[in-house]
């Protein structure tokens, strides 16, 4: 080994000894006959000291050292007289004897610091600069050990590590592919996949039982700040089992997460159905680190002669504690806030139950106070509190509520971070109806099975349907979902049907797992976790770019490399492709 020691290890109990260390020089300050200099590597910080008096050719070669150089250092551990309580290394410093430069540097296009002054394109380009800083290289220190955590949990479970190609054939997924030209098929392409869902359930029939990967998934669709076009899932598949048996599995392994990273213990996941997550919170994946929950006044308000609330569908609202002294501009914030266009309310009615037992609202002239103590039982309110009340359609007012649910808690604070609230949502709808196209898409993926009892109307109310379909929620973001899958035969091709294949496409695209089927399909369903955001929800941070290595940007480019790029003429030979000059 080139070093003794790392530059995260020293303490005092090594006072006195001769070490040689490795690493970039992170700052170097000259104060008169010193020069210190800060010596960084992948586990901490130490101080170097060159004293003028006793060495000043060395301390003068010192001066010259610029940042982020590679050098070897070797020297005696000595006590600080000036301690640095913030760093674990803070009590030492090393007086140097002698360096060597190993490798030189240009000056660095931004500070390797935590509070960088480089900006985000600028970190993108020099990523293994961005690597550096303590702050990024800490997330990934999370992931692995996540990965590891993961790993050894499953395997303690009997579950096995199996890797599926990357060059398949469309996944059904919903999303865009992905494609690769095949050189050796001409005019035909693989597809990467959107995840390994027919390998695993493939892997159930070859007898597997329990299968995981950490594996890559593949999609190609718009980026938005929480997306990337490749990420990683937790992907998982277990035989003879029922739903139960994979939501208690897999709550032990968010558990051992919980405590193994965290030092946490959630307690037992409250179970939410999709339908009261949508009447509750207006939302398939509600934020429980707080309580606010939807109450419902469209009996209540009906028939006073205000128009809005009568031709409305539904009249819901939610209950802000203590907050009955907002401020007209205050209330002005919020209309404003759900009138943006991304959530488009058209307006927003208060009534607040002063501290006094005044009872006052934006609607006086059609309730009186008598109505509005009603509405105030309704809600579970007391004085000091301020009701926010939304009309309309239940889709869109539900979905308008739930922004301002979340802004609420925002701005009083009830969000912290470091607190935790996982949560399942079950029983979520079998189908999607999408009014452009007039036809059902599976809402989770085509091979997710209906609840038996719901079968006999699959095919008079399909809408109705619920699936056997689950997911995990964390602080209001879905960290992961899946369901129990069909592994008959005869139900598979009735859900291609309700789905509008033909026969022939559901046997194109998936005949490969239809004839699988044949051949004695046991029980099965699995749940797949994406593991970027895990992380991400786990660092109480909301992008999963800061936890990949080598992400992409917004446009879904990786600037470092420059990648998309062209490709040589004699490469679209080979592969029979052509593109004509206006690159169509
Ligand atoms: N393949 C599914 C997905 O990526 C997960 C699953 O059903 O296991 O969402």
């Amino acid at each position: 080994m080139l070093r003794t020691h790392t530059c995260g290890e020293l303490r005092m109990t090594h006072l006195g000894q001769e070490v040689i260390l490795c690493g970039w020089i992170q700052r170097s300050r000259d104060l008169g006959g010193m020069t210190f200099i800060d010596l960084r590597d992948r586990y901490g910080i130490t101080q170097m000291v060159f004293n003028m008096e006793t060495d000043a050719p060395l301390c003068e070669s010192a001066r010259k050292l610029g940042r982020e150089y590679v050098v070897s250092i070797t020297g005696v551990v000595m006590e600080r007289s000036n301690k640095n309580p913030k760093i674990p290394t803070g009590d030492i410093e090393i007086t140097v004897k002698q360096f060597k430069i190993l490798s030189e540097s240009a000056l660095p296009p931004f500070t390797i610091e935590d509070q960088t002054d480089g900006g985000d394109e600028l970190r993108m380009k020099y990523r293994y600069l961005d690597l550096r800083r303590p702050a990024v290289r800490k997330n990934l220190e999370l992931r692995h050990r996540m990965a590891i955590e993961t790993r050894n949990f499953l395997n303690n479970q009997q579950f096995i590590e199996i890797e599926t190609p990357c060059l398949i054939k469309s996944t059904p997924e919903g999303a865009r592919d992905f494609v690769v030209p095949s050189r050796m098929n001409p005019g035909e392409f693989y597809a990467l996949p959107q995840s390994p869902q027919t390998f695993k359930q493939l892997l159930m029939i070859s007898g597997f039982d329990r299968y995981f990967q950490i594996v890559r998934c593949f999609r190609d669709e718009d980026l938005r700040a929480d997306r990337q076009p490749e990420f990683t899932q937790i992907d998982c598949e277990m035989s003879f089992v029922t739903q139960e048996d994979i939501l208690s599995t897999f709550e032990g392994l968010a558990k051992h997460l919980f405590s193994s990273i965290l030092g946490l213990d959630p307690g037992a996941f409250p179970r939410l159905s999709y339908k009261d997550a949508m009447e509750q919170y207006g939302n398939d994946k509600p934020d429980l680190r707080f309580d606010m929950r939807f109450f419902d006044l469209t009996n209540e308000v009906s028939g006073k002669g205000f128009k809005v609330f009568d031709e409305a569908w539904i009249v819901i609202g939610i209950c802000a504690k203590g907050c009955a002294g907002y401020s007209r501009k205050q209330l002005d914030e919020l209309t404003e806030y759900i009138k943006r266009p991304q959530i488009g309310a058209s307006g927003l009615i208060y009534a607040r139950h002063g501290a006094d037992g005044s009872l006052k609202s934006s609607v006086d002239k059609f309730y009186s106070p008598d109505d509005l103590k009603k509405w105030f039982l309704v809600a579970g309110g007391e004085p000091g509190d301020l009701l926010l009340i939304l009309a309309g359609k239940p889709e869109h007012t539900r979905k308008a509520l739930s922004e301002l649910r979340l802004e609420m808690g925002r701005r009083l604070g009830l969000m912290q971070e470091g607190d935790f609230k996982p949560l399942w949502v079950v029983d979520f709808p079998l189908l999607e109806w999408d009014e452009e196209t007039r036809r059902f898409y599976a809402k989770h993926h085509p091979f997710t099975s209906p609840k038996p009892e719901d079968i006999p109307i699959l095919d008079t109310s399909p809408g109705e349907v619920r699936a056997n379909a689950y997911d995990l929620v964390i602080n209001g973001v879905e960290i992961g979902g899946g369901s129990i899958r069909i592994h008959d035969k005869q139900l598979q091709k009735r859900m291609f049907a309700v789905l509008g294949f033909t026969e022939e496409e559901a046997q194109s695209q998936f005949g490969f797992l239809m004839n699988a089927f044949e051949f004695g399909a046991p029980p099965h369903g699995g749940i797949a976790f994406g593991f970027d955001r895990w992380c991400a929800v786990f660092s109480g941070s909301d992008s999963i770019r800061d936890f990949i290595a080598f992400p992409k940007n917004n446009s879904g480019r990786d600037v470092m490399i420059d990648s998309p790029a062209g490709i040589r003429p004699e490469q679209l030979k080979e592969l029979k492709l052509r593109i004509d000059a206006s690159g169509q």
